[in-house]
């Protein structure tokens, strides 16, 4: 992304027409959404290529004033995790280039501390304004993390006697590739909103305001005291960190994955389309057995050769809290177009390994679920009696072994089923049960 120069001129507004700001009188959330808007406009990103990532708090009513833009409103403190999926998504698996900022206040800041934390170590791309008005505004005043001592806060009415983080040591102690402090007084304001959405990385700016509500009648607040405050709370002002040299993550993460990442996708050959698929249409699959029998990892192989022959999946695994175990199962979708949603009310295979698979699928409903055209397969131990014509109870556990039951039954039913060529179901057998494969082939392609 390239920075404009402090000459290049403003190109365009996102505000909405006669945008009306809903905050307080005198309120620094205006300043700072005027500096957003000024700092956006410079860019002249188009609209639909800024995600406006918003948390919990007076900042938060922020979404309703831009337009064309994408916002997202999310839970208290956890903007910052999910503008790291977001900018994730957009950056490894698009290859797009989301200009992602987020708004969060001081409370959501120390709420969510963690996310900010990790976002700033993976150095994902974001421009994140922190809004330090040294209160919760929205819920009446409480004091926050970042409460300067001897301020009075509705919890803190005599003054609180707490020291206050320093969230910017806190960020550029996770790496961070852009902190910077400032206040909405501040005559660099702008030009710091300028540098930190220059960065290529993660860019931090917390921003010293008013909330004109709570914080300035209690402490006789004005906004030229903003920069004293941070001084007696030992506070630096300026940019602290601009380390433009640190790669962002989607960069390193192409890296690793071009390099060394991929031996177990190069072992068993599912780097390129093993075979081409004939898939007309998406497949669901619920796969259940035992902990520590390979359900899962089954389902992943299976996931990871579709994926190779260049189909969409998605795999959701669930068992109890207790790893080793009781249920183990995944939940699969295998399609030739893009899957948008990724639940599965009538699966169209069903695979029960073992007795606690199957007592897991009569709970959850599955069994209830099956249709008629839903193929079937279980171990023959198993007592079943379904309404489906294709119920196939195999020799699973008895001829394979409790480790590969699972996926012998797994790849019976996709033959069955035709969701890949035998020649790839051949090679996900050979990979995972190596001189076993042979028994699983003739049962499986007998079927
Ligand atoms: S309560 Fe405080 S933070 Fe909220 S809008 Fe009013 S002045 Fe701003």
């Amino acid at each position: 992304m390239n920075a404009p120069t402090p000459t290049q001129t403003r190109q365009r507004s996102y505000f909405v027409d006669n945008v009306q700001f809903p905050f307080c009188k005198g309120c620094g959330h205006t300043q700072v959404l005027r500096r957003l808007d000024e700092a956006l406009s410079a860019l002249n990103t188009p609209a639909e290529q800024i995600a406006l990532v918003t948390d919990i708090g007076c900042i938060g009513l922020a979404d309703g004033l831009f337009r064309d833009i994408h916002t997202v409103h999310t839970t208290h403190g956890r903007s910052t995790a999910f503008a790291t999926g977001i900018g994730l998504a957009d950056r490894v698996l698009a290859g797009k280039d989301l200009r992602v900022v987020v708004l969060i206040g001081d409370g959501g800041a120390m709420i969510g501390l963690q996310h900010l934390v990790h976002a700033a170590m993976l150095n994902v791309p974001m421009t994140v304004l922190i809004c330090n008005n040294f209160v919760y505004g929205m819920t009446g005043g409480q004091g926050s993390g970042l409460t300067p001592e001897r301020f009075i806060t509705a919890t803190t009415p005599d003054g609180n006697i707490t020291p206050p983080a320093d969230l910017c040591a806190i960020l550029t102690g996770s790496n961070a590739q852009f902190v910077a402090r400032t206040t909405t007084s501040d005559t660099n304001f702008p030009d710091i909103m300028r540098r930190a959405f220059a960065s290529p990385g993660f860019a931090a700016v917390e921003i010293l305001e008013l909330c004109t509500e709570y914080a300035v009648p209690k402490n006789e607040l004005t906004g030229k005291m903003l920069a004293g405050i941070a001084e007696q709370n030992g506070w630096a002002l300026g940019v602290l960190r601009e380390n433009a040299s640190r790669a962002p993550f989607h960069v390193r993460y192409a890296e690793a994955v071009r390099t060394s990442a991929t031996p177990k996708v190069r072992e068993h050959g599912f780097s390129s389309a093993p075979h081409a698929h004939q898939l007309a249409g998406p497949v669901s699959i619920v796969l259940a057995g035992s902990a520590g029998e390979r359900v899962q990892s089954s389902a992943a192989a299976l996931c990871e050769a579709a994926i190779a022959s260049g189909l969409y999946v998605t795999q959701k695994n669930d068992n109890p809290v207790t790893q080793g175990s009781g249920f183990s199962l995944s939940e699969v979708w295998i399609s030739p177009e893009p899957i948008q949603y990724t639940g599965i009310e009538r699966p169209d295979i069903v695979v029960a390994a073992s007795e606690a698979g199957l007592r897991e699928l009569t709970s959850r409903g599955t069994m209830a679920s099956v249709s008629d055209d839903t193929v079937f397969v279980v171990d023959e131990s198993l007592a079943v009696s379904m309404r489906t014509r294709k119920l196939l109870p195999l020799s699973l556990r008895k001829s394979l072994g409790p480790k590969d039951a699972a996926l012998g039954g797994l790849l019976a039913a996709c033959h069955e089923k035709n969701v890949l060529p035998d020649e790839t179901l051949a090679l996900i057998a050979r990979y995972r049960m190596g001189d076993r494969a042979k028994v699983c082939e003739g049962m499986v392609f007998s079927v």
